[in-house]
């Protein structure tokens, strides 16, 4: 017999517990004539090419579930990155493969170590997941703290190591040696999140091959498609049979499957608009950095992490002027710390010319 009894006393009976500490993630949906906030790419299918992606996707039996290997795409990617297909999962964005290898690999110490500051779904997933998260600070250029992350998977043994490199909010790198020394130290499995690698040059796949503890993440969303939320994992065959225990079966829908084929087979537009968006933001950190009181950090992504002496009011002012950008200002390390996408050429100019006005006045 149903008893009566209200929907809050239900939540508080049933819910997980650990949600008690979030709420949802939210990202200002703020009209802005100019979005910069969101680390997406300005650019996506050129015009020349739309139309024949049109073409591809009216083909698309929309009644039928889609590929759930994804085989024709995972073969793409992984004769374009020389990586063995059977080493591809591919999740709804990468937050999905984050969601997945926490949910996959926490079944040890229940552990979750990364550097901070970074990507805020690596403490969100840990924590609904119910790992016990290991925030590393880092140290005052926002590289790995070498020492401390090695004392930590010393004497905590975490399951689950991730590094986002270049790392965002901040947009470093972080070094190579390090990493690399992180990787060689642990037997947790660590992840390089190489979200934004197509924005400097340095990978870490080739290292798969000696490292078995190793995995790769990449994504679609930086370069033009984040609409389509497709997130690339390439481990070894090993760690991605057990991910595949626990991935939905159509996670990847037919449109997603498509699109990503078509971009693939025409990547060349990518490479040109990453090109620009590099050069653009050499133009912008050089601008920045002559602004009295505004601080750029060196960036290896499509964003720039800079200080002011008042992010609040920039902010505020800068979504006057109708230019939305990312506000991290918080008590830390983070604090009066604004983050800015690149966008195209007129946007980010609009954007420079906005903030000289307002520091200068
Ligand atoms: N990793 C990092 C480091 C990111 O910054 C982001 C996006 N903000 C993601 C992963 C998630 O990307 P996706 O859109 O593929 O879910």
């Amino acid at each position: 017999m149903k008893k009566n009894s209200n929907i809050s006393d239900v939540i508080d009976k049933r819910l997980n517990c650990k949600l008690n500490e979030f709420s949802p993630y939210s990202v200002p949906q703020l009209e802005c004539r100019i979005k910069l906030d969101g680390n997406e790419s300005p650019f996506s299918i050129p015009k020349e090419l739309s139309a024949k992606l049109t073409e591809h996707l009216n083909s698309i039996e929309i009644n039928r579930y889609p590929d759930p290997e994804a085989k024709k795409l995972r073969n793409m990617i992984s004769i374009a990155s020389d990586f063995p297909v059977d080493g591809i999962l591919l999740g709804n964005g990468s937050d999905e493969l984050i969601e997945m290898m926490v949910s996959a690999f926490t079944g040890g110490t229940g552990r979750v170590m990364y550097p901070v500051p970074t990507f805020s779904m690596f403490r969100l997933c840990s924590i609904a997941y119910g790992a016990e998260v290991l925030e590393v600070d880092t140290d005052g250029n926002f590289d790995l703290d070498e020492e401390l992350m090695i004392n930590t998977i010393d004497e905590r043994d975490p399951d689950l190591i991730f590094l986002a490199s270049p790392n965002n909010p901040t947009g470093n790198s972080f070094s190579e040696r390090k990493i690399i020394s992180v990787i060689d130290h642990s037997n947790s499995i660590v992840v390089v999140d190489e979200a934004y690698r197509d924005f400097n040059d340095l990978t870490f796949l080739p290292l798969v091959e000696k490292y078995d503890n190793l995995v790769i993440f990449r994504t679609f969303s930086k370069i033009g498609f984040a609409g389509i939320r497709l997130g690339v994992l390439l481990g070894r065959t090993e760690i991605v049979r057990e991910i595949n225990k626990i991935r939905l079966p159509y996670n990847i829908n037919s449109h997603t499957q498509r699109i990503a084929e078509f971009v693939m087979e025409n990547y060349e537009f990518v490479n040109e608009n990453v090109q620009l968006i590099k050069k653009e933001r050499e133009q912008i950190f050089e601008i920045l950095s002559g602004l009295d009181g505004v601080s750029p950090f060196p960036s290896d992504a499509n964003f720039i992490l800079f200080r002011v002496s008042d992010a609040d009011s920039v902010f505020e002012r800068l979504i006057e002027k109708e230019i939305l950008i990312r506000n991290f200002n918080s008590p830390g390390r983070l604090e009066n710390c604004l983050r800015v996408t690149i966008g195209k050429p007129e946007e980010n100019e609009a954007f420079a010319s906005a903030l000289s006005n307002i520091v200068s006045s």
